[in-house]
């Protein structure tokens, strides 16, 4: 089993060519700024290549997730994995999630894999479906009411819900 990813990695540094590159785990802090929220996250445990010569550092896709996972978590966003749990809850796939939501398939299946963030707008959205799965029925009829062009004010002569929601924010 000698792939050619595999030869790669024991290869010479692309860098300067001086070594052969050496595998370690590392822990790692660094700033990380999610849509105004800095935070600052640590990630321990990240397998990454070192060149002994130069000292440049190379990491792949495992090193990615492991820090996109770090990461999430620094925010207080849902994980990877708790993202993939909302959508297996509802027994959706990919594609039927992505139907139901209106979020691209390719995008769902990068946030699974930690290939990818959401921003804070996407995972206010995704908290809902997390928090409560009925919202799902909502979406549904959301959809069949902009199909058939009704409108979505159902409630609109109700203010005191709006006020105490300000309330609550200026607190
Ligand atoms: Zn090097």
């Amino acid at each position: 089993m000698n792939t050619a990813a595999e030869t790669d990695r024991t290869s010479r540094c692309p860098v300067c060519s001086g070594a052969e590159l050496r595998s370690e785990t590392r822990t790692e802090t660094f700033d990380y700024d999610g849509d105004g929220d800095k935070v600052q996250v640590t990630v321990d445990k990240v397998p990454v290549e070192v060149c002994p010569a130069c000292g440049e550092v190379f990491s792949g896709p495992e090193a990615g997730r492991i820090r996109n996972e770090a990461i999430c978590k620094a925010l207080g966003y849902l994980t990877p994995q708790e993202i993939r749990r909302v959508r297996e809850r509802l027994n959706l796939t990919q594609a039927g999630f992505a139907q139901l939501t209106g979020i691209g398939e390719a995008t769902i299946s990068r946030w699974e894999r930690g290939r990818l963030i959401q921003n804070r707008a996407m995972n206010q959205y995704l908290s809902l479906l997390a928090y409560d799965p009925g919202i799902e029925v909502t979406l549904l009829r959301i959809k069949f009411l902009q199909k058939a062009g009704g409108s979505l004010f159902v409630d609109a002569d109700n203010s005191q819900s709006g006020n105490q929601v300000a309330d609550v924010l200026q607190q």
